[in-house]
């Protein structure tokens, strides 16, 4: 890999195509792959990953937004893309872009064959999704009904898969809740198709699930975070390869005695004569405030550097005391040394979170 020299988010494709090949491996034969590739590909490049993953053969790609979807068909994506999350507004720019709508309830269902019905479509894809305990999206068990009877006369759409969420899938303690999940899609998925008169793709599994509840798995998977490398479980995250591994350099280094302060507020005190280092990335970049005064830091040249004071906007300074490191050097925030779990376990919070969090203004640098 080649030294960063400023602050970049490095995306290497050999190991997503490592976690693609190992998720899939799980699977049996015939059960299609969708990959979620919301959020910029959890804060990774969306175009770079869709391209990559079309070439390794996902059937299936879902995004939350549609603008993320029309970013993807506008860079020559061609495969069938879900949107999650859309709202009533965007259902023309989603059948103009060939996208597929998540319809979840009776209000937008009915909008949503109303405006088919208008343009005179003729099958067009659509996705029906079960609550089945997420309590986020979806028809539940008590309305049902309220799937408007017009569903199986219309023409106009097509319903091309059934879904459902599942609320706790990394967690063996959730596991008869979950269970409950998967019996509940089971029956709503046998009504829908006995109502529709024809079998839809059927999918519950995130990554979570897809190693977990592997006869979840139905005709489809949904794979996220693991595609990236993680898995919710330090055993999984041993077989994956993450992907993103986000550096930066040393702008300057600064020697301080006893007494001098460090950044906004004098946050840190030297208690000794004191090395630091000023790293080009703070919390406009994704370095939340939250890792600041030593809860975590960085790697410089294989040695733990703790991020002194306060992060600031667009700079952090480091103790590298006793680190052998000059001006220039290469800075490892996550990956290699620093696993993105460990990291975020110390800001509070999970991986996901912090990924996505990586802002737009960050390089990102594509490794074939
Ligand atoms: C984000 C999302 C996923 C992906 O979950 P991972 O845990 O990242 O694999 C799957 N399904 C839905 C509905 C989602 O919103």
């Amino acid at each position: 890999m080649p030294k960063a020299e400023e602050t970049v988010l490095e995306i290497d494709l050999n190991a997503l195509a490592h976690n693609f090949k190992t998720i899939k491996s799980q699977l049996k034969p015939g059960v299609k792959f969708m990959s979620v590739i919301k959020a910029y590909a959890y804060g990774n490049d969306a175009a770079g990953i869709a391209h990559k993953l079309e070439e390794l053969g996902t059937d299936y790609f879902a995004v939350a937004y549609t603008e993320e979807g029309i970013r993807l068909r506008k860079a020559g994506i061609s495969r069938p893309i879900l949107i999650l999350n859309p709202q009533p507004v965007n259902y023309p720019e989603i059948i103009k872009h060939c996208l597929e709508p998540n319809l979840y309830s009776a209000r937008t269902l009915q909008l949503f064959i109303d405006l088919a019905e208008k343009q005179n479509l003729e099958d067009y894809p659509v996705h029906i999704k079960f609550n089945t305990g997420m309590n986020r999206l979806g028809f539940t068990e008590a309305n049902y009904h309220q799937i408007p009877k017009n569903l199986k006369k219309t023409k106009s759409i097509k319903v091309v898969s059934a879904f459902t969420h599942l609320a706790a899938s990394e967690d063996w303690k959730e596991r008869e809740f979950t269970l409950s999940q998967i019996y509940k899609f089971k029956d709503l998925a046998g009504s829908l198709i006995e109502d529709i008169g024809y079998e839809p793709l059927l999918h519950s599994c995130n990554t979570s699930a897809i190693f977990n509840y592997p006869s979840a798995s139905f005709s489809m998977v949904r794979s996220g975070l693991g595609l990236y490398g993680f898995a919710n479980d330090d055993n999984l995250n041993k077989k994956l390869k993450p992907v993103g591994t986000f550096k930066t350099i040393i702008s300057q280094i600064q020697n301080l005695e006893k007494g001098d302060t460090v950044g906004y507020g004098r946050a840190f005190k030297a208690e000794t004569t004191t090395k630091t280092a000023t790293l080009p990335v703070g919390h406009a970049d994704g370095i939340k405030r939250i890792y600041g005064h030593e809860k975590a830091g960085v790697f410089i040249n294989g040695q733990y550097a703790p991020i002194v004071g306060t992060v600031c906007m667009d700079s952090i300074m480091v103790n590298v005391t006793g680190i052998n490191c000059e001006e220039g050097d290469e800075v490892i925030i996550f990956g290699g040394p620093q696993h993105v779990s460990e990291l975020s376990a110390k800001g509070g919070t999970v991986s996901y979170e912090l990924i996505t969090g990586i802002s737009q203004r960050v390089k990102r640098v594509i490794i074939q």
